[in-house]
C-alpha cells in the first residue's frame, strides 16, 4: 500500500469548540470560569465536593445540547475508511466522538458520561448528576466523575505506548500541547519515524516538532486532509 499504514490521532478540547464546548486553557487557565485546580484535582474536589459535583454536572448536562461536527465526523469516517489501522485517542471527556459514529477510541482523561466508585472503583455509566449522597450500588462508597485529574494517572497508556511506536503519521488535532503526558507523545511519535502533523488555529508551543502545521478550523482542515487521505489509497502504485 502506498503511503502511512499506522495512523495515531490525538484530539483535545479545540476539536469540541466547533460543537459549542468551550476550550480549557483559552481563557488564561479556566475552564467554563473556575480554576484548573478547583475543579480537575483531587484537593479540589476533597476541599469542595458539593462545588466539583455542580461542575461536572453542568458540563454532562451540557452535552445534551451539543452535537458532532464536521471533525468528529470526518475522523469517523477515517476510521472506516482508512485500509490501514487508525488509533484514535482523545483528551476530551465528551462523547462527540462517539456521536460523530467513531467505532473506537481511547479517553485518555475519562468520560462524563461515567462515574466511578472512590471505594471499589467499579465505574458505571452515568447520565444524571451526581452529588455527595449519590452511593455506588456494589459497596456503599462514594461516587465521583470518571475524569481523570491534575496529578492523576490517565488512562490505557500502555496501549498509547504502543501505538506510538508504530505509528508513522501522527496527527495532533485541536490541542494545546500543554497537558503531560499527551503533550509528549509528539516526540515518541517522532522517536518512531512517523510524520508529525499539527492542525490548531494557531502555531502551539510544541510546534517546532511537528512536520508540518495546518492552521485553520479544524471543520476545515480536518474533512479535506481526510478526504485526500482516503482517496489516496485508490490511487494505483508506481
Ligand atoms: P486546550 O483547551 O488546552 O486547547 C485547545 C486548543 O484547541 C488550543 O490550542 C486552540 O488554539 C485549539 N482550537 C480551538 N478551536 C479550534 C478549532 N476550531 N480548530 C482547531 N483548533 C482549535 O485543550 P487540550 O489540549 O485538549 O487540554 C484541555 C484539557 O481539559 C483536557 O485534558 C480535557 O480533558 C479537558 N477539557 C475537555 C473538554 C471536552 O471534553 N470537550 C473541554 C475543555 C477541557
Ligand atoms: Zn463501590
Amino acid at each position: 500500500m502506498l503511503g502511512p499504514r499506522h495512523l495515531f490521532i490525538l484530539t483535545g478540547a479545540g476539536i469540541s469548540a466547533e460543537s459549542g464546548l468551550a476550550t480549557f486553557r483559552g481563557a488564561g487557565g479556566l475552564w467554563e470560569g473556575h480554576r484548573v485546580e478547583t475543579v480537575a484535582s483531587p484537593e479540589g474536589f476533597t476541599a469542595d465536593p458539593d462545588l466539583v459535583h455542580r461542575f461536572y454536572n453542568e458540563r454532562r448536562r451540557q452535552l445534551h445540547a451539543v452535537s458532532p461536527n464536521p471533525t468528529h465526523r470526518a475522523i469517523a469516517r477515517l476510521q472506516r475508511e482508512f485500509r490501514g489501522e487508525v488509533t484514535l485517542v482523545t483528551q476530551n471527556v465528551d462523547d462527540l466522538h462517539e456521536r460523530g459514529g467513531s467505532p473506537n477510541l481511547i479517553h485518555l482523561h475519562g468520560e462524563l458520561l461515567k462515574a466511578r466508585c472512590v471505594f471499589c472503583r467499579r465505574i458505571r455509566d452515568w447520565s444524571g448528576d451526581l452529588d455527595t449522597a449519590t452511593r455506588c450500588g456494589n459497596c456503599g462508597g462514594n461516587l465521583r466523575p470518571h475524569i481523570v485529574w491534575f496529578g492523576e494517572m490517565p488512562l490505557r497508556l500502555e496501549e498509547v505506548g504502543e501505538a506510538l511506536s508504530q505509528c508513522d503519521l501522527f496527527a495532533s488535532i485541536g490541542t494545546s500541547g500543554q497537558v503531560y503526558p499527551a503533550a509528549g507523545f509528539v516526540d515518541l511519535a517522532h522517536r518512531a519515524g512517523a510524520r508529525c502533523l499539527e492542525f490548531n488555529l494557531e502555531v502551539t508551543p510544541t510546534n517546532p516538532l511537528f512536520h508540518e502545521s495546518i492552521v485553520g478550523p479544524a471543520g476545515e482542515t480536518v474533512p479535506a486532509w481526510v478526504e485526500d487521505l482516503v482517496s489516496c489509497q485508490d490511487r494505483p502504485e508506481t
